[in-house]
């Protein structure tokens, strides 16, 4: 078994200059070349303006070549808690932008010629409990009757159809939903960038951001591992990556782990009766499993094995959880051989929802919570029409964005073993 990222072994990414000099200035900087910043840089050099993205690491590093390449409907919270927290006419928008984000990177993957094996598979909930999926037939109806989109349910007697595993109450389908490869979508998306014009400086980590005036110009003048920028306006997309160089959005920011496994290529018989649909499918857990076919026939099987971030000793723990996981749901896979195991950082916010919007002067994205694919790229795009001077209706712009209750973060998320255990307990009593 390899502790490497298997998508990577399917994708070249696009190639950037390192050996070049920073420019002195930018109309833009855009801190991070995962989704969210390259869709912004992206829109913001097809409208002219200079952009340098600046990434610590390498284009695609972060989550944004990491992820089950689920493009989902919907968000992490449900919509009778939705609409509990902003009401019926912003969720309605909110559920609307979810549907446009998919849209969105269609429309991306179609213009740019991204071979990234994008296809309108749909996707399949799995109730773990009968309560849950009682709860499913209330969120359909909520779901048609609000927002006028259709989910369907599926009875317990007629999952097969859907997926070969004994162990769930049910399920409940959207039809709208789409599987990736998200490695080759996130090459695709820098390699568009590039060609719109923007500059991307690989290895050229963003360290302080000040505020300093130029020729009459307010803006910003940022230090970096490879010199300094100044730059007129700044666009933070670092999501789970998120650190000191933006001290007001790291404590907003909790980091949480997410592992991977995929397995050897499965006959395409054994393909088939696990996921006759290929669907992307999730349970309806806390600590939730995800799992897919990739396009070449593995089983890829994910979850928050350990809610720390990513680092040697939690990927290799996470395999075998995992691994025993994967055999729970498929008991056929026992013997099946795991190739490959990997870690990655989602971000979350304290309400678990997308956020959007200027924070001390700089404009950001963040707080995908697992749901970035789509809302990643699609806030990216937003928030540089924003940038640009344009008005997009964003109903993620503007809504309250907390902090830790009490104030007691300061970005280290100390509190991660309190908050799995309580996960953990809480998918044992409901
Ligand atoms: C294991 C895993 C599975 C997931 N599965 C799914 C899924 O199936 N479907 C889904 O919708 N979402 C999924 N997600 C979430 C999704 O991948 C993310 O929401 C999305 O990729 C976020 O994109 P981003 O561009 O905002 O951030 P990232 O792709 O994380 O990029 C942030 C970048 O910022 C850079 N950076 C940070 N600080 C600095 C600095 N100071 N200077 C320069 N650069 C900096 C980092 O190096 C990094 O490359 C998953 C995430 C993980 C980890």
């Amino acid at each position: 078994m390899q502790l490497h990222n298997y998508w990577l072994t399917t994708v070249e990414m696009p190639k950037t200059d390192v050996a070049r000099a920073l420019p002195e200035t930018a109309d833009v900087a855009v801190i991070g070349a995962g989704f969210t910043g390259l869709s912004a840089a992206r829109t913001l050099a097809k409208k002219g303006a200079k952009v340098v993205v600046l990434e610590g690491e390498t284009i695609g590093w972060g989550a944004s070549s990491r992820n089950g390449g689920m493009v989902l409907t919907g968000m992490k919270l449900g919509v009778n808690k939705l609409i509990s927290m902003y009401g019926q006419e912003r969720t309605r928008k909110m559920y609307a932008a979810s549907l446009a984000s998919i849209d969105c990177v269609e429309q991306i993957v179609g213009e740019e010629k991204i071979a990234c094996d994008f296809s309108r598979c749909g996707h399949l909930e799995v109730a773990c409990k009968q309560a849950h999926f009682d709860d499913y037939a209330r969120q359909v109806e909520v779901i048609a009757r609000e927002f006028s989109h259709e989910l369907k349910i599926v009875q317990r007697h007629e999952l097969s159809s859907e997926i070969g595993s004994g162990i769930y109450f049910g399920g409940m389908v959207d039809e709208i939903s789409v599987g990736v490869n998200p490695a080759r979508y996130v090459a695709g998306l820098g390699a568009a960038a590039l060609r719109a014009g923007a500059s991307v400086f690989e290895q050229t980590r963003v360290q302080t951001i000040g505020r300093e005036a130029r020729q009459g110009t307010q803006g910003w003048k940022l230090s970096t591992s490879c010199g300094a920028l100044w730059a007129r306006d700044v666009f933070v997309g670092t999501s789970g990556y998120t650190g000191r160089a933006t001290p007001g959005l790291q404590t907003k920011i909790i980091p949480i782990g997410s592992y991977i496994i995929t397995t050897e290529v499965l006959p395409d018989a054994l393909a088939r009766e696990l996921s006759p649909r290929n669907r992307m499918i999730y349970d309806s857990k806390n600590y939730i499993y995800y799992y897919r076919l990739t396009p070449d026939n593995r089983m890829l099987f994910g979850g928050r094995a350990a809610f720390f971030p990513e680092s040697g000793d939690s990927i290799r723990k996470s395999a075998e959880i995992l691994r025993l996981g994967m055999i729970d749901v498929y008991p056929q896979l026992r013997n099946t051989k795991v190739e490959f195991v990997w870690g990655g950082t989602l971000d979350f916010a304290f309400d678990i929802m997308p956020h959007a919007g200027q924070m001390d002067g700089m404009y950001y994205a963040v707080g995908y919570a697992g749901h970035g694919v789509a809302m990643a790229t699609y806030q990216g795009q937003l928030m540089a029409l924003q940038i640009a001077g344009e008005k997009p209706d964003n109903p993620f712009d503007g809504i309250p964005f907390p902090g830790a209750p009490l104030g007691l973060y300061n970005g280290r998320p100390w509190f991660l073993p309190l908050a799995g255990a309580y996960y953990k307990f809480l998918d044992w009593v409901s």
